[in-house]
């Protein structure tokens, strides 16, 4: 059984101060978690800050990126042991936005994601497929190039750690939403790719979550698909209200623990 993962991705949003207000929203909304978990996932800046607001809280911190190295002269960067020492203990590794503006490539990813499980913390891979992509009929070769890339190299007891995002680049920010169908689609896809890097019982436990203009309003339909494991938020995780909203989504509402 798969533990079902709402992700907030904060992106480059929230200075400390504001971070600090919607971690302390999110701690006061979203108690008593039972029936998923929560994670958010604030820019480096706030990450202590943030920790501290969500100790003793079943909401978990992770960071955005990660440099693949643990230590040394590379300005500017962030190695797994820095973040694992703010309180985090997740990370995003190979998010769209950095393969497309950051030159994160699929060789790059693979690094990061060794990086990340030699740091002991959880890696989330996003994979996905441009709007040209899909209309040229490479939704397959690129999601099973992402994914083996990322992944041949590990062994069924690393690979159980790792959780993926399937996230279409057309569907990011956009609004543009895939139907369930579409995203069931790919998720089932994926799952088929898992179980040729590792053995069945594995690949049958990685969480895929999907993540593409996910809001409460159409996230319960994405959610009841059979290999959607939950969601990676972008814009909704901003707000409390509408990130709780898609939490909710997953619960049945007569059994609902929220306040
Ligand atoms: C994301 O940042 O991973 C994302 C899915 O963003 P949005 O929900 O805003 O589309």
């Amino acid at each position: 059984m798969r533990r079902p993962l709402i992700a907030g991705n904060w992106k480059m949003h929230m200075p400390n101060a504001e971070a600090v207000t919607l971690a302390r929203q999110l701690r006061a909304r979203l108690r008593g978690l039972s029936h998923c978990e929560v994670l958010v996932c604030p820019p480096f800046t706030a990450l202590t800050a943030v920790a501290e607001i969500l100790t003793d809280t079943e909401i978990a911190l992770g960071a955005q990126n990660l440099h693949d190295r643990r230590s040394g002269a590379f300005t500017g960067e962030i190695s797994g042991d820095m973040i694992r020492s703010t309180g985090a203990s997740w990370v995003l590794i190979g998010h769209s936005e950095r393969r497309q503006f950051f030159g994160d490539t699929d060789e790059w990813v693979a690094r990061k994601l060794l990086a990340a499980l030699e740091s002991g913390l959880n890696p989330i891979v996003c994979v996905g497929e441009s709007l040209e992509e899909r209309d040229a009929g490479k939704l397959e070769s690129v999601i099973q190039r992402q994914v083996h890339q990322a992944l041949e190299t590990l062994s069924d007891d690393l690979l159980a750690r790792v959780t993926l995002a399937y996230e279409p680049v057309w569907a990011i920010g956009t609004g543009r939403v895939a139907s369930p169908e579409q995203a069931q689609e790919v998720h089932a896809l994926i799952r088929g790719l898992l179980s040729r890097v590792g053995n069945s019982r594995v690949a049958d436990s990685v969480r895929i979550l999907y993540g593409g203009s996910v809001k409460a309003d159409n996230a319960a339909s994405l959610l009841s698909q059979p290999d959607i494991d939950g969601a990676l938020v972008g814009g909704a995780s901003l707000e409390v209200e509408s990130f709780k909203g898609i939490v909710d989504a997953l619960q049945p509402s007569s059994t609902s623990s929220f306040q």
